[in-house]
């Protein structure tokens, strides 16, 4: 009784044989659950130069180690793979209810290798699990097949179910995977995983029960963390129109200026992650104009049609993920936008407003909507969907591309029908659709090396829509990840939300002496604070954590506190974060493993401020991007020069013992 299982699932899909595996003690104390536990099975299993689209490749499905504990906001489910998008390791993550049902069929985590030769689904409830055939869904879209399988597996329980869309079906190297009718794991190119193998969908009807050590303790840390986000709101004046103005008055001060996380959870509850999307534009955050603008060119008359008050107001109804007290989520009225042929949608986060809104110039919110639909049904990530047509933009309007290479498509910023239809062909890889179906890297391969000056992302993988020349910090995770291009990973406004420092005794303490600009520096501080923040990035995705809670701070929202009365350990904080360090080690150990070169997955000079903007809240804003990320290196214990952990850190994290074992 530690929180989990102690099992995992291996199926088969080349030969249909399932087998189930014990995971052993040592393996969590060391690792957790999560990202942690699917690393440590694909480094064993996954053989090396294996292609991700081949049958060698594995794709594990891991719930958290927290899952289900009685702790709150710990539902989010893991997606591990190698990448067909970066060649490297692969994770993405995703809320929503399937995480628990993982764990209520018996297992940790479920993994696939091989191919089968015609479309399958698998199907696992308390007595077992069965591959059926799902040859009549092929073709469907990701909520009209969740619909269906729902229907047809509806016996005494609703089935949590995860699926792929039609992206993924073509092998998009963009796609995802969804779950509950439009949320997606939509990072790594995990859905064209899916897809190569032939795997539709994954159908959980188990319900056996997750225990924990000492579900009392676990339940009082959650009570309390409940008891706060109920008092924790926005003042009722505080209206959408005002948060520019709260953008600017970030940008005022000259000092860091820690702040209770808490906070975050008021905006989050009233808006969703939409709260961000015009106060960004006034303090850098919102990448805008293909990360080459400013609010100077998406200006009030762009902006005030993003305004999140605009987005509540299709919102009829919360939407919590399992074991969510926040409820960022929303579902959204969109009849009669676009075509005409859907009633609603998610909410669109934060991401998706900016990736096609301000980042392609476009200020036509019903489009936005109309995306969004489009997306999660086909199963394609909208934050590289979006880099990428910004890239198609900015090569038509410099006349590297003309009409004849986009099928006669007038692509101009902020020409809402174009992108539109534009998303339509990529989804369904049609005529110059197909040339951006993969993402930009490929894009710049087939249209010619002269446009990869526009073609941003990091190691393959298009970047998240917030600015590092406004908060370094990102930049080093985004070009310093194993799955770089990665915003959740970690921010110096991250940092300080959390207050790792109540907690964790080698982290700098945020004081209100510290000038702002400490944070464009390579020092050691910033090494120590980045190197920590992807620790905690790591014991959040073992956990099966929401980083919206994480963001609230260790002092708030109590991981450390959970992981212990759920498992029965007795761990400081200071060693999670060894462990944390241990799993951060061991997905880099993948990609040294699969000849990937850690500096290859350096931001573009663009978005590290070279050349510095000429206007804008990061006029000048240049970061030293190759020594920032020396730091970071240094202080995992890795060679700075090469990104490479060195033989004394693997033998001191014990990674050689353990993967040997
Ligand atoms: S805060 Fe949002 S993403 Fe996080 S668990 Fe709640 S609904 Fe899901």
């Amino acid at each position: 009784m530690k929180g989990y299982i102690g099992k995992i699932l291996i199926v088969d899909l080349t030969t249909g044989i399932f087998e189930e595996q014990k995971v052993e003690d040592e393996v969590y104390e060391n690792l957790l659950s999560g990202v942690g536990l699917g690393a440590y099975t694909l480094y064993k299993n996954i053989p090396k130069g294996a292609d991700p689209l081949g049958p060698d490749n594995m794709l594990g499905f891991v719930s958290g180690l927290l899952t289900g504990t009685g702790s709150v906001m710990t539902g989010r489910w893991m997606v591990v793979c190698k990448s067909p998008l970066t060649g490297g390791w692969g994770d993405s993550n995703c809320g929503g209810t399937f995480s628990p049902a993982i764990k209520q069929c018996g297992y940790d985590g479920i993994f696939f290798k091989g191919i089968s030769v015609f479309p399958v689904y698998l199907y696992v409830d308390n007595r077992g699990a069965e591959l059926r055939d799902a040859s009549y869904l092929w073709g469907k879209d990701a909520v009209e097949t969740e619909d269906i399988l729902e229907k047809e597996n509806w016996n005494n329980k609703k089935p949590a179910i995860a699926v792929i869309g039609t992206s993924s079906e073509k092998k998009s190297l963009i796609s995802g995977i969804c779950n509950d009718r439009g949320r997606i794991a939509a990072r790594s190119g995990v859905g064209a995983v899916m897809g190569s193998k032939r795997l539709k969908a994954v159908v959980l009807a188990g319900s056996k029960p997750i225990k924990c050590h000492d579900p009392k303790t676990v339940k009082k840390y959650s009570k309390e963390f409940s008891k706060k986000i109920k008092k924790t709101n926005m003042p009722q004046i505080m209206t959408g129109r005002m948060l520019p103005l709260m953008g600017k008055a970030l940008t005022i001060p000259k000092n860091i200026i820690p702040i209770d996380g808490i906070v975050s959870a008021s905006m989050m509850k009233k808006w969703g992650t939409g709260f961000g999307n015009t106060m960004g534009m006034y303090n850098g955050d919102d990448p805008i104009k293909n990360w080459a603008g400013s609010v100077v060119d998406y200006d009030k008359s762009y902006y005030n049609n993003v305004n999140p008050d605009k987005v509540l107001k299709r919102e009829y109804k919360k939407y919590h993920c399992y074991s969510c007290v926040i409820g960022c989520g929303g579902v959204c009225d969109i009849k009669g936008i676009g075509n005409g042929e859907f009633t609603h949608t998610h909410k669109p986060e934060y991401e998706t407003v900016n990736a096609f809104g301000a980042l392609l110039m476009n200020k036509d919110l019903e489009s936005i909507f109309y995306i969004n639909e489009l997306l999660n049904r086909a199963g394609m990530d909208s934050i590289s969907a979006g880099n990428t047509i910004a890239y198609a933009i900015e090569c038509y309007e410099n006349g590297l591309i003309t009409k004849d290479d986009t099928d006669g498509l007038e692509l101009t910023w902020g020409n809402a029908e174009a992108i539109v239809e534009l998303v339509k062909r990529m989804i369904a890889r049609q005529g110059f659709g197909d040339v951006l179906a993969d993402g930009v890297k490929v894009a710049v391969k087939k249209i010619g090396e002269e446009t990869s000056k526009y073609a941003m992302h990091a190691g393959g993988q298009e970047p998240g829509m917030h600015d590092p020349r406004m908060d370094p910090a990102l930049g080093v995770h985004y070009s310093a990840d194993p799955t770089p291009g990665r915003h959740t990973v970690g921010a110096f406004g991250y940092y300080n939300y959390m207050h790792l420092w109540t907690k964790v005794s080698w982290v700098p303490k945020l004081k209100l002496s510290t000038p702002k600009k400490v944070e464009f520096e390579a020092s050691d501080r910033n090494g120590i604070i980045t190197m920590a923040n992807s620790c905690i990035k790591q014991i959040l995705d073992g956990s099966g954590g929401c980083l919206f809670a994480m963001i609230s701070g260790v002092h708030n929202w109590k991981i450390f506190e959970w992981l212990n009365a759920a498992t029965g350990w007795d761990k400081t904080p200071d060693e999670y974060m060894i462990i944390g360090k241990r799993m951060q080690t061991l997905r880099q150990m993948f990609n040294i493993r699969e000849g990937i070169n850690p500096i290859d997955f350096k931001i573009k000079d663009r978005i590290a401020g070279r050349p510095p903007l000429k206007e804008g809240p990061l006029k000048g804003k240049t970061l030293p991007i190759e020594g920032m990320i020396q730091k970071h290196w240094e202080h995992f214990g890795w060679n700075p020069e090469t990104g490479v952990p060195t033989e004394e850190t693997i033998e001191e994290l014990g990674l050689d013992e353990l993967l040997n074992n």
